[in-house]
């Protein structure tokens, strides 16, 4: 297959690409086999890498009927969420993660990592559907999960310890829901021993609510720094409260959160909506600062977070719909050099085997956007898309058959 006069995003491109302004592209046995400047320089449109959600919720998604919007109040939401999970069997949980894959991998993403609420040392209902679900999907989306608990049950070493054993046993990711705890870095430092202890990688919920004194990334990106080379791999979410704290403190944090090689993934939907006071139209808007953290040498996601839950009742599995909110209300620009926040970042901070740069050898998962510049990215016409994967392009009957 041949793409012809394709953008592809400075960001994007592979080693030797140079800087045309359009590339012609063959596709071959799955692969790209080359990228070549395009003979004709009139551009019709924009290639990127499948796009790589870095951070969902698909044990709790398509539930805000049920268990009502917590308008405003994140732990209204978790207590609610609390209440009702008890209820949900794994077929409850199955059919709703089923369908959340099903609407990634239409709109083209090629690798989701999703968070589990796990409450209790027990493993919950909702790890048995998803291991059958990454067992559906295998080979066409990478599907990964964390554990989500509390940081305070890792008080208890029986307790923490259990869960590091379950998440090793099912490979996935050591995770903790992090906000003003008590006795913070001391349990923080349980979570990293544990996932030394058992060769985890870590995922955190950080710092999500607008109290500038929640300080718990500085205090994982100190840990980070101080378990040296031989530390695992650590993504911090959210971090709302970072937008909130000086500018000065807040860049201090940053530039150890970049020595510490911390992957930060800011998730607009939800902290747009959660955050900030309901009483009037909110001034704080509860997304992270991205753009410092770029500058401070981050490599910062975007990703979905909720969808149409308690948490954020809207929302799809449309990783570009999530990048133009962001792009708007984070100032992103120019929003084309921000694609890498859906693509090559989150490739990194998934510690995927590609990392989503187009080069000749690199796998044909790819998508291609309408848009010929960057200011048609946000229009639904220019995010109008071609996916193609393993070289060939998804169909209607593919997406209806899938997986
Ligand atoms: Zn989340």
């Amino acid at each position: 297959m041949k793409l012809q006069a394709l953008h592809i995003p400075r960001g994007l491109r592979g080693q030797g690409l140079g800087e045309a302004q359009a590339y012609d592209i063959t596709l071959d046995d799955g692969r790209v086999a080359s990228v070549e400047p395009a003979r004709d320089s009139h551009v019709r449109g924009t290639l990127i890498s499948c796009p790589v959600d870095a951070h969902v919720h698909i044990d709790k998604n398509y539930t805000v009927r049920d268990v009502g919007p917590a308008n405003g109040n994140l732990f209204a939401a978790i207590g609610r969420m609390e209440e009702k999970r008890a209820l949900w069997s794994v077929e409850h949980f199955a059919q709703r993660m089923e369908r959340a894959a099903q609407q990634a991998w239409r709109c083209g993403t090629r690798a989701l990592r999703t968070h589990l609420d796990w409450p209790r040392p027990e493993a919950p209902r909702s790890l048995l559907a998803f291991e059958q679900l990454r067992e559906r999907w295998r080979g066409r989306l990478e599907l990964q999960f964390v554990s989500l608990t509390p940081l305070d049950v890792f008080a208890d070493a029986e307790a923490g310890g259990r869960i590091a054993r379950a998440v090793r046993q099912s490979g996935g990711v050591l995770g903790a829901f992090v906000y003003r705890n008590e006795g913070l870095v001391h349990k923080l430092g349980r979570v990293f021993d544990l996932a030394q202890e058992h060769g985890l990688a870590l995922d955190f919920h950080v710092d999500e609510g607008l109290d500038a004194d929640a300080t718990g990334l500085r205090a994982i990106a100190q840990l980070t720094i101080a378990r040296g080379s031989s530390g695992p791999r650590v993504v911090c979410g959210h971090a709302c409260s970072l937008s909130v704290q000086p500018a000065a403190q807040a860049q201090d944090t940053l530039a150890l959160c970049a020595s510490a090689g911390i992957h930060l993934v800011a998730l607009p939907t939800t902290n747009l909506y959660l955050q900030g006071a309901w009483d009037a139209t909110p001034v704080p808007r509860g997304i992270t600062r991205l753009r410092e953290a770029a500058a401070a040498g981050l490599r910062p996601a975007l990703a979905t977070d909720n969808v149409q839950d308690a948490f954020y009742p809207y929302g799809s599995y449309d990783l570009l719909e999530t990048f133009g909110l962001g792009v708007q209300m984070a100032h992103l620009a120019p929003a084309g050099d921000w694609l890498d926040a859906v693509t090559t970042h989150p490739a990194a901070a998934l510690g995927l085997s590609w990392d989503g740069r187009i080069a000749p050898g690199c796998p044909a998962d790819l998508v291609v956007l309408a848009a010929t510049d960057e200011y048609e990215l946000l229009d639904p016409e220019g995010r109008a898309r071609t996916v193609i994967r393993a070289g060939r392009v998804l169909q209607q009957q593919d997406k209806e058959q899938a997986p």
